[in-house]
């Protein structure tokens, strides 16, 4: 049975990793891989985490089971940063442990689906898992543009998309840093947005994976809060792989905000249930690491000042990218000043984006994605070069 399999095509990603590796000049840049950087190129455990972990080696006195719901003390120790601090959204919303924000988007549209979602509405491009765990769940996916010429987000795509849903519809969005275009919605856009899904009764989700990558914990939350302050129900995706740099750790979670309070038991029941039947329990480690960080002020304020100076060190990268527009004309270099977190995309055609990978030992996706943490004040200039020489009449 099993020689029935057609092959997939391998992470296309992995491919780029691998020639990177075996390029042996020492210049080259790695523009690929999504995770953050340093100035030094190192992607490094934080401190708060590295210290919450000691703890946890030195009390921790079981790995018994816990249930579906993961670490509740995670879960809630993470809502005043996601809905804020008084947010109680009269007892409507209840959260739970995921394996990762993977993990946290697939239970968004499994649940969805369990209720009776049918169809999605998907912003492109975007993370190309969301359109795999679409399909693998088994909804039918339907796209609208999410970013214009111009780097800024089309928002009339967007709301066409809403007004014209089916009753059984839900929209899926980014709730910032945008991946992989880095083109959030102004707040004013939020305001939209929010008014468009109370207008029309459909379901948001909410996928949030770079949670103070983009301009603060408070600022990069506050379309999602536009949103739910006027929705009666929505479900928020949440990751911690990239504000705590847990990545392979696998941190994640899953909120869910019900039209009434009393019908919250019986959808997380659902909720469990589909964990039980995906993973029956999230990894616990990071989920404990990221508990203790919340649970103490010291380790609080140092992981606030770690993830500080990550959005520091990647708005200098910006500012500088957007600083040589005119060395590059016709890639709009100055957008991605105005832009979030770790990607950009850069109109680049396929030739070039060769060019740059043989002539200059600057590798990235072949979609003309770039991971901004991977340049720095020493490669920069090397960078903005090689795009004037790839872009040159
Ligand atoms: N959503 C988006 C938009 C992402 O870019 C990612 C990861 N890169 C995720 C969700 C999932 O993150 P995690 O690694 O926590 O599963």
């Amino acid at each position: 049975m099993l020689d029935q399999l057609e092959a997939q095509s391998p992470d296309a990603l992995l491919a780029l990793i691998k020639m990177h590796a075996e390029d042996p000049r020492e210049d080259k840049i790695d523009l690929g891989v999504g995770v953050y950087r340093t100035n030094d190129g190192a992607t490094p455990v934080f401190r708060a985490i590295k210290a919450a972990e000691q703890r946890l080696v030195d009390t921790q006195d079981s790995k018994s089971y816990l249930g579906p719901e993961g670490d509740t003390g995670f879960v809630h120790a993470l809502k005043p940063y996601i809905f804020g601090k008084n947010a109680t959204m009269s007892g409507r919303i209840e959260g739970m442990q995921t394996p990762g924000g993977t993990g946290a988007v697939r239970l968004a549209v499994a649940l969805a689906k369990a209720a009776g979602g049918t169809r999605i509405h998907l912003g492109v491009p975007s993370w190309p898992n969301h359109a795999q765990i679409l399909q693998d769940v088994g909804v039918e996916t339907t796209t609208f543009h999410h970013a214009k010429d111009d780097g800024t987000a089309d928002i009339d795509a967007l709301l066409d998309a809403i007004g014209k849903a089916r009753e059984t519809d839900a929209v899926l969005l980014h709730g910032c840093c945008h991946n992989p275009t880095g083109v959030d919605y102004t707040d004013e856009q939020w305001e939209q947005i929010a008014q468009a899904f109370a207008d029309k009764g459909i379901l948001p989700i909410l996928d949030v994976a770079y949670h103070g990558l983009g301009h603060g914990l408070e600022e990069d939350v506050a379309g999602v809060r536009k949103v739910l302050a006027k929705v009666p129900e929505a479900l928020v995706a949440y990751s911690c792989d990239k504000n705590f740099g847990l990545y392979r750790d696998r941190v994640g979670a899953f909120y869910m905000i019900a039209k009434d309070a009393s019908d919250l038991p019986t959808i997380t029941s659902n909720a469990n249930a589909l964990a039980r039947a995906n993973w029956s329990m999230p990894p616990d480690h990071g989920g404990a690491a990221v508990r203790t960080v919340l649970r103490d002020e010291e380790l609080t304020r140092q992981w606030l000042d770690e993830l500080g100076e990550m959005r520091a060190r990647m708005r200098r990268v910006r500012a500088r990218l957007a600083a040589a527009d005119n060395e590059a004309p016709g890639l709009n270099l100055a957008a991605l000043g105005k832009q979030n977190g770790l990607f950009a995309m850069l109109p680049l055609s396929k030739d070039q984006i060769a060019r740059l990978r043989e002539d200059h030992g600057v590798y990235m996706a072949g979609s003309g994605r770039i991971n901004v943490a991977g340049l720095h004040e020493g490669n920069t200039p090397k960078f903005i070069a090689a795009l004037a020489d790839v872009t040159k009449g």
